[in-house]
């Protein structure tokens, strides 16, 4: 196990962000601007974080300019971007604001030192900081979730996570399962693409489209009133129910209106399911692992009614969404909260009896 030894204070770093997708980069943005000394530390081979794994068609529901980070604006976009666009554009804000990433580190663990601070274990490669504060930026893409259902599914299963798109599905029947944004976007791509074989849309309840002329730019707008609203220490107002969850984006009006985007009711049990694949669009949860053994257990949330920012002193989290504060697992929403975290960790880098 070789330790990373550096001058300074008897850590390696101030802080240390675990994450280098959108949620870690823009926290690194304002804790170098607060001036404190810190490292991102980031499994993937490159920049881009969970959007270097978007399906090939994925594209944002809300347009660049509505889709920017705190500093640079995302260069601009003929209509919704592709994830390849946000990609290059987290790349060029690394390389912008000079954020120091060490890539590819998958993060293990993070244990607390006696005294104060953590030490922060590499499971690959073999290595450990040590860091007054330690920042989660981790996502959920990491961790898909799947509904447990009884019986058994005959043919293949599939998460959006790894939809690789319609090829695989050529002549094959396809159930997909989910009634939010990704189970509407692949359905319709599914539906469009005359090779596939049949396709089955399975949802909860009926698809709860949003008004056609509603995009990203409105659900931005209302996550915003609402951290205004928490930071002031009001009520969450909540988000606006009237809206609905489907942005509906070119591809999945074209296949509604044709009639042919309709959903199913959900199957009591898998064995119902006579399709050759499944996909489940059925959402993520954090990928808090590294941090269980603060949080206690799985996902733990920390002391009980703990500050869901910083859940155990010295441990903060950003970007993972209702957990961490409406909007916050969005690109433009992140900003505030980032913000918030990195306001926190340079006073208390500054102040340790804080
Ligand atoms: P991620 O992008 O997941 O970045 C986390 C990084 O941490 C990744 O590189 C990951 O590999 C790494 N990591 C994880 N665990 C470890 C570890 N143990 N050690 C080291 N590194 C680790 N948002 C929008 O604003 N507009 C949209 O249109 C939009 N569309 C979306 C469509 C889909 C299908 C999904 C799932 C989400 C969408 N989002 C959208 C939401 C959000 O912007 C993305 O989920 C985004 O990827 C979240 O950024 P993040 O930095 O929080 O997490």
């Amino acid at each position: 196990m070789v330790a990373c030894t550096a001058p300074g204070a008897g850590f390696d770093h101030e802080a240390i962000v675990v994450g280098g997708g959108q949620s870690g980069l823009a926290t690194a943005f304002y804790l170098l601007r607060a001036g404190v000394d810190v490292l991102v530390l980031d499994d993937q081979p490159g920049p881009g974080g969970a959007w270097r794994h978007a399906w090939p068609s994925l594209t944002l529901f809300s347009t660049a300019g509505f889709s920017n980070l705190p500093g640079v604006p995302m260069p601009a976009h003929e209509g919704f971007p592709p994830a390849r666009h946000v990609v290059d554009y987290l790349a060029m804000y690394e390389r912008r604001y000079r954020i120091p990433v060490e890539r590819p580190v998958r993060v293990g663990r993070v244990e607390a030192l006696d005294g104060g601070g953590f030490r922060v274990h590499a499971a690959v490669p073999d290595l450990t900081w040590t860091c007054a504060r330690v920042i989660g930026a981790t996502g959920t893409w990491s961790a898909p979730f799947v509904p447990a259902y009884p019986g058994r599914f005959s043919g293949r299963q599939w998460h959006s996570a790894n939809y690789p798109g319609p090829a695989p599905f050529a002549g094959r029947s396809v159930a997909v399962v989910g009634a939010a944004n990704s189970g509407a976007q692949i359905a319709a791509e599914l539906l469009e693409d005359p090779d596939v074989g049949e396709v089955t849309w399975y949802t909860r309840h009926a698809p709860r489209w949003m008004p056609d002329d509603v995009d990203g730019r409105v659900l931005f707008r209302r996550n915003r009133e609402r951290f205004r609203e928490i930071a002031a220490g009001r009520p969450d107002p909540g988000s606006d129910s009237r809206l609905g969850d489907i942005v509906v984006l070119p591809q999945v009006r074209r296949m509604r209106d044709a009639g042919r985007l309709t959903a199913t009711p959900m199957f009591a049990s898998l064995s119902q399911v006579g399709a050759d694949h499944l996909i489940w669009c059925t959402g993520f949860r954090p990928a808090l692992g590294p941090f269980r053994g603060l949080l206690g257990g799985a996902g733990g949330a920390g002391r009980r009614g703990a500050d869901p920012h910083e859940p155990v002193p010295g441990l903060h989290l950003v970007g993972y969404g209702d957990r961490t504060g409406p909007g916050s697992a969005t690109i433009l929403g992140v900003g505030p909260y980032a913000k918030q975290t990195a306001c926190a960790v340079a006073e208390a880098v500054r102040d340790p009896a804080h």
